[in-house]
């Protein structure tokens, strides 16, 4: 017998967490379902060593209370992933979720059931929910890449992947390990595990542009500071490009002195990593712009690396600064300089094969005890796309994303009434903080759920007309920027096979919230709203 509920959230993670709030606030029946043994998402899965936020945790952090903003106690300015597991912990706590969530559930199957304008979701374990309105809060980052050598069954150590960090994770003290992906799980756990194992040899195939985290713990004084001006702080990120807690520069790169330019960079450098790429408003726009900082970065790597061979394997080369998503390090460059660390160029000598005692490239073998895998995320989609999702006529999201993702605002698929994704491909997502990003479209959806019961609505889907306008306009944003020079994440690019559409909306949290308050303003007319007889109005 299916459980009968107004709104069934798949994923436990920070956004489906903040949508169990919202909508049971609001006094309707709500379910989570979490694949997973623990609520947390990401930040329960990526236990790495050195795992921790680059958006800093006062901003990384709910909005949607102001007792929770004042009580909480950040200790360091970018939070490790136990902190932030435990700020999660304590939410659910706090606001009494847990009794909502059924862990260890993995939703194989949601389809729509046009009878009854339902949803009807079942698990791989053979239960079963029949829910007014579907939630996908499913995840960006929550489907690793499963990267696998050949021969890897014949290797005698132990291979980890940093996604899905095991909780008996082994001593790396006097061990050979081998770290394969110099992404931001590489970047954030090289120093660390540099510090204890007996030798450390990181596997690159790209090098990366990174910026100093400049990470220091809390003080008294800042911790009240920011709580006493903590309002126009959310404020500030809302009305930033990317969601970050501080106002970007309106200026061109261009316009200003050689010498302004330096000292801004080295300014930014110092203090703000990732929002170093907001330091001219026009980095992740024009190409020369871009170029100084590129060159800005490459000096700076320079300056921190030694060895000459290994500086230049290390300074990123053939793409803009910040189209693939630059890392925010603490040390990750000087790492290099130590005498139990090797760098080992896989553009050059690519990997071959596992062998019983390590890993063979084309020009040499490398004995190991453990292997850790940092290679990345089938990024926006991975999620989405793995359970059966079947919307109206027996279509599937599959199907209908058979060419790469479309939506309205990245929250609503035609064809999939009454399905909203949080945070997903059409919105700012990773291009933004995304704690801030899905906090803004749970409130919208809240505000749009609250209109339709005013109204005896229980319908919502949105045109096809409306989809192919914001899909046109996402792709237009995209074409203004310098991401489409680059293959990356943000293009499906590091997936074979994966459609190469340019998936997150680059004009930024501020121009996209407007375009939610625009949609609400004119009573949702990029969406048919109607009262079916079928199902009751929630
Ligand atoms: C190491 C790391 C660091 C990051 N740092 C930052 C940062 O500093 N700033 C930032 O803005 N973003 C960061 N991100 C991005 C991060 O994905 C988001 O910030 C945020 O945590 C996502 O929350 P979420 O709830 O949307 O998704 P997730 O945390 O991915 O949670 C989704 C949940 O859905 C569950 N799920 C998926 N499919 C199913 C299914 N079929 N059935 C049931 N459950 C399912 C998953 O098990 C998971 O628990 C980081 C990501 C990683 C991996």
């Amino acid at each position: 017998m299916a459980v009968q509920v107004d709104v069934l959230i798949v994923g436990a993670g920070f956004g489906g967490l903040r949508s169990l709030h919202t909508f049971r606030s609001m006094g309707l029946s709500v379910v989570a379902l979490e694949a997973s043994e623990a609520i947390g998402g990401v930040w329960n899965f990526n236990r790495y060593p050195g795992a921790r936020c680059d958006v800093e945790s006062y901003d990384y952090s709910y909005r949607f209370s102001e007792e929770l903003e004042q009580d909480w106690r950040w200790s360091e300015r970018y939070a490790t992933q136990p902190e932030i597991l435990s700020y999660i912990n304590h939410v659910a706590d706090r606001f009494d979720l847990r009794k909502h969530v059924e862990l260890n559930t993995c939703v194989s199957r949601a389809a729509f059931d046009e009878a009854s304008g339902r949803w009807i979701v079942e698990s791989d374990d053979g239960r079963s929910w029949n829910a007014g309105k579907l939630i996908l809060a499913v995840g960006q980052l929550s489907t690793p890449k499963a990267t696998k050598y050949p021969g890897q069954d014949s290797f005698n150590g132990r291979i980890i992947y940093s996604a899905q960090w095991p909780k008996d994770a082994p001593d790396f003290a006097g061990k050979r390990v081998a770290i394969i992906g110099t992404g931001s799980s590489g970047v954030q756990m090289t120093p660390v595990i540099a510090r204890v194992a007996a030798h450390l040899s990181v596997f690159q195939r790209t090098a990366n542009y990174s910026i100093p985290a400049a990470n220091a713990p809390v003080s008294e004084e800042e911790d009240l500071e920011v709580k006493a001006n903590y309002r126009a702080r959310r404020e500030a990120a809302r009305n930033s490009p990317s969601g970050l807690g501080f106002v970007p520069n309106g200026k061109s790169a261009l316009e200003v002195s050689d010498e302004e330019r330096e000292a801004a960079f080295e300014t930014a450098w110092n203090r703000l990593g990732f929002g170093f790429a907001l330091t001219y408003k026009d980095i992740l726009l024009d190409q020369t712009s871009n170029d100084t900082a590129s060159e800005f970065i490459c000096r700076k790597i320079a300056e921190q690396v030694d060895d000459p061979d290994v500086r230049e394997k290390l300074t990123p080369k053939g793409f803009p600064f910040g189209t693939r998503r630059p890392s925010v390090d603490s040390g990750y460059f000087q790492t290099f300089n130590r005498s139990n660390v090797t760098l080992i160029d896989i553009s050059e000598s690519p990997i071959t094969c596992f062998t019983q005692s390590g890993i063979r490239t084309s020009t040499s073998d490398h004995d190991f005890d453990i292997i850790i895998y940092a290679t990345g995320f089938d990024a926006f989609t991975g999620s989405l796309l793995k359970p059966d999702i079947v919307g109206r006529n027996g279509v599937t999201l599959r199907e209908k994303w058979s060419a790469g993702p479309t939506s309205f605002l990245g929250l609503g698929v035609n064809g999939f009434p009454n399905m909203f994704i949080i945070v997903g491909p059409g919105s700012p997502s990773l291009l933004s903080n995304v704690l801030l990003s899905s906090e803004e479209q749970i409130d919208w959806l809240a505000n749009l759920f609250e209109y339709c019961r005013a109204r005896e609505i229980n319908e919502i889907e949105v045109t096809a007309e409306a989809e192919r306008e914001w899909v046109a306009h996402v792709n237009e944003r995209a074409q203004e920027t310098l991401y489409l020079k680059t293959p990356s994440y943000y293009l499906g690019a590091e997936m074979p096979g994966k459609p190469r559409v340019f998936m997150p909306y680059s004009g930024g949290v501020r121009g996209y919230r407007r375009f939610l308050e625009k949609e609400a303003e004119t009573g949702y007319e990029g969406m048919t709203l109607s009262r079916s007889d079928r199902q009751a109005v929630a």
